[in-house]
């Protein structure tokens, strides 16, 4: 019998996740399943949370408020910028990323959020901050994860870290 999910558990799912606008941001249907280490955080908190206690052969809708996602929205966090404060030979688009250096000398992870003219504005926010997530969710396995897996807090093997 396989165990429910919980803490110390490694669980594959198959997942579609749809915005309020309806627009499908990711999903697994099709391709290889999502394989993770639960209670590692390894996937968003609020999905971790309501999954606990699902069995394999489960399918369930868990809707993830964006604070418990991927965090609020901070538009402190867009900067908007010329054109001329990147390399020329860049070609600037929406959704490209990027690192780059804060006035502390920070390295953080943007990306291109709008192109207007020649003002280019890039955001440190998660490109799904301030985003309810609606996941539709379909249990494919669950088994308790190596004493090795837990120390390293990831998967080892099929869906995860080959090392
Ligand atoms: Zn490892």
């Amino acid at each position: 019998m396989k165990p429910a999910i919980a803490d110390g558990h490694v669980v594959t799912l198959h997942y579609r996740l749809t915005l309020d606008d309806g627009s499908i941001a990711d999903e697994s249907f099709g391709g290889d399943p999502l394989t993770y280490l639960h209670g590692a955080h390894n996937i968003v908190p609020g999905l971790e949370r309501q999954l606990t206690g699902k069995n394999a052969g489960d399918k369930c809708d868990v809707v993830v408020p964006s604070r418990e996602g991927y965090g609020d929205y901070d538009p402190a966090a867009d900067q908007t910028v010329p054109r001329t404060a990147f390399p020329p030979n860049v070609d600037l688009q929406v959704g490209m990323s990027f690192q780059t250096r804060t006035r502390s000398g920070q390295q953080i992870p943007v990306w291109v959020r709008n192109i207007k003219d020649d003002q280019i504005t890039v955001s440190a926010n998660h490109p799904l901050a301030g985003q309810q997530l609606n996941f539709h969710v379909e249990v494919v396995d669950v088994r308790r994860a190596t004493a090795e897996e837990k120390k390293h807090g990831h998967v080892h093997g099929p869906g995860g870290h080959h090392h």
